[in-house]
């Protein structure tokens, strides 16, 4: 475990991984909490910094001990507490911030038609991993394809909402093989390969509370939610062939019996 906070530890806009350890305190006493170190970079805002590492801005503001809505500046270094641990799947409920960003977006009326589920196809990602992508490798514009991103515990917390800014603009999205669907089609990608494996429980319910969320908002009926597969005009397999569709849509509907993804194989 890190010792302590001698200038060598610094790095710009690096984490300090070694700190990720759960260790002792130099007095032999059980570290209180494992801890991070992030030091601001230019152009960095709270709450970019809380969706990198999957921590709300109001437990980033408090852990350091400023208001959320306090200045911050480069080379600021910022205690990052440990991501939440993952509790129980809670059907129906989204974290605050979610919500507020799903209400806080200007959607016109008639705006979108579809709600798109997709998979990343990896054992793990972010946000910001799958934005780098599509910004650099792919040449796409306004990066990340898609208007949501759902992690599974391998690079954000197992059934975190990731909000892009496709949805917080409101621009088109960028995951379907057709400029028109785009226009009309919100994307949420869930991070795994569900070729191999289902989504996670967390996922599975985090994915639920976003999609009733997402319909409410846009006044959207059930049948707006489509699967890649479903609606693509070229063949593809996303979100893989271990998500279950079908009992999506049942318990979305509300009589699917108890709530959660279906037995692990
Ligand atoms: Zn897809």
């Amino acid at each position: 475990m890190c010792k302590g906070t001698g200038w060598s530890r610094w790095w710009l806009g690096v984490c300090l991984a070694c700190a990720l350890e759960p260790g002792r305190g130099a007095g032999g006493e059980p570290a209180l909490e494992a801890e991070r170190v992030y030091v601001i970079r230019k152009h960095d805002t709270l709450s970019r910094i809380g969706r990198e590492h999957g921590v709300s801005v109001k437990d980033l503001a408090k852990h350091n001990r400023i208001l959320p809505a306090d200045k911050i500046y480069e080379g600021q270094r910022l205690r990052i507490p440990s991501a939440p641990k993952p509790t129980e799947a809670k059907e129906g409920g989204l974290p605050a911030e979610v919500i507020a960003a799903i209400d806080k977006a200007e959607v016109v009326a008639g705006r979108w038609q579809h709600v798109v589920i997709h998979h990343s196809g990896t054992e793990s990602g972010t946000l910001k991993g799958i934005d780098e992508y599509h910004r650099d490798r792919r040449r796409m514009e306004h990066g990340l394809a898609y208007h949501f991103v759902v992690g599974n515990g391998h690079g954000m917390p197992d059934g975190e909402i990731a909000v892009g800014t496709r949805w917080t603009e409101q621009l088109d999205g960028g995951h379907l093989a057709s400029a028109e669907l785009n226009q009309a089609s919100l994307g949420i990608c869930l991070i795994g390969h569900f070729d191999r494996q289902k989504p996670t429980a967390q996922q599975w319910a985090s994915l639920k509370a976003l999609l009733r969320a997402l319909l409410a908002r846009c006044q959207l009926e059930l049948e707006a939610v489509k699967t890649h597969q479903q609606i693509n005009p070229i063949h593809t397999r996303c979100p893989g062939r271990r998500f279950d569709t079908k009992l999506l849509l049942r318990e979305l509907e509300g009589d699917g019996g108890p709530a959660g993804p279906p037995a692990a194989p």
